[in-house]
C-alpha cells in the first residue's frame, strides 16, 4: 500500500492523538488513523449523489490531481469523520489526501484493465478542497477557541506574495551513521518535527550516534508551491468608526496564483499559528478552499 511506506508518517504523533473517549472512556471507540483512512476511501469511492452518480469517484478520475469535497456530504456519510475533519483538520486532511491518491490509483488501474492495456498504477498527489455551506465567521470572532479548527470567512484580497517553495517532506541524514529518514511537515507554514536522536544500534567498535545528529538534505526533500495572501474584512462587516481587520492566508499547490488582489472571496481554512520570527507567533489561516 503506497503512502504507508513513507516512514512513520501516520503513527509519528500518536501520543498526542486526541482521545474522544476521555479518561475512563472506551479508547477503542475512537477512530484510529487506519480506520479513518479506510473510511475516507469508502467515502470517495462509494458516496452517491442525488441522481445516483458517484461525484467524487468521477471527479477524481476526471481531474486526477484535485477534488472538491462538500463537508455536508461527509456529514451525511459519516458524522464522526466530518467531526474529525472540522476539529483536527491538520491531522485528518493529509490522511484524506492519501486516501484520495490511493482510490485514484485503484480506479485508474481498473479503467486500464477494461481496455486490456496494462498500466502501472501511479500514485500521484491529490489535493482536497473542502467546501462548506455553513455561515461565515466574522474575522473579529475568530479567537483561541478556533485554533487548529476549520473556519470559513469572507473578505477582499488586498495583497498576494510571490510564490515560494515549501517542503512537505524533509529528508534527513544522520551525520554519524549516514542513515536516512524522511519526516513530514505540517500543512501551511509549519515546519518539520526533527527527531532528536537516531535509532541506529551501534555495532561493536562503532561510535554511538550523538544527540541531534540529523542534517537536512535539501535536494532530496519534497516541495510544493506556496503563496501568502492578505484578506481584509469586507467594508460592510467593519463596525462604524473602526479600521478593517485582516488575516494572513497561506495557500499551496493548486490554489497558488489563482487569486489576484482586489478579489472578493469566501474561504475555508485551518486557523493556525506559525512562528514568524523568534519573538512573535502570528496567526494565519491555512486555506483549503476558495468559494466564490
Ligand atoms: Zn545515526
Amino acid at each position: 500500500m503506497s503512502g504507508w511506506d513513507e516512514g512513520a508518517v501516520f503513527y509519528s504523533d500518536q501520543a498526542q492523538f486526541p482521545r474522544s473517549g476521555g479518561p475512563g472512556g472506551d479508547p477503542t471507540a475512537d477512530l484510529t488513523r487506519h480506520s479513518a483512512l479506510r473510511k475516507f476511501k469508502e467515502f470517495l469511492r462509494g458516496f452517491t449523489g442525488p441522481t445516483g452518480d458517484f461525484p467524487y469517484r468521477e471527479s477524481l478520475v476526471h481531474n486526477r490531481d484535485h477534488v472538491t469535497v462538500a463537508i455536508e456530504d461527509l456529514d451525511a456519510f459519516d458524522a464522526e469523520l466530518s467531526d474529525k475533519i472540522r476539529k483536527s483538520p491538520a491531522d485528518y486532511l493529509p490522511l484524506f489526501e492519501t486516501a484520495a491518491a490511493e482510490v485514484l490509483a485503484s480506479l485508474r488501474s481498473k479503467v486500464a484493465g477494461e481496455t486490456g492495456e496494462m498500466e502501472e498504477p501511479v500514485t500521484g498527489d491529490v489535493q482536497i478542497f473542502l467546501a462548506s455551506k455553513e455561515n461565515c465567521l466574522s474575522m473579529r470572532s475568530i479567537g483561541a477557541d478556533y485554533m487548529s479548527k476549520l473556519v470559513k470567512i469572507a473578505g477582499i484580497v488586498i495583497a498576494a506574495s510571490r510564490v515560494k517553495a515549501k517542503a512537505t517532506h524533509v529528508t534527513l541524514i544522520c551525520k554519524n551513521c549516514r542513515s536516512v529518514r524522511t519526516v513530514p511537515c505540517r500543512p501551511g507554514l509549519g515546519g518539520a518535527i526533527v527527531p532528536r536522536s537516531c535509532d541506529h544500534v551501534p555495532q561493536p567498535g562503532e561510535e554511538p550516534c550523538p544527540l541531534d545528529p540529523w542534517i537536512a538534505v535539501p535536494d532530496k526533500s519534497k516541495y510544493v508551491d506556496l503563496q501568502t495572501l492578505k484578506l481584509q474584512e469586507n467594508p460592510e462587516d467593519v463596525p462604524t468608526g473602526e479600521l478593517p481587520r485582516n488575516v494572513l492566508l497561506s495557500v499551496d499547490r493548486h490554489l497558488v496564483q489563482t487569486i489576484v488582489p482586489g478579489t472578493r472571496l469566501t474561504v475555508v481554512g485551518i486557523y493556525s499559528v506559525y512562528q514568524a520570527s523568534a519573538k512573535y507567533d502570528e496567526s494565519k489561516i491555512y486555506l483549503v478552499c476558495y468559494l466564490f
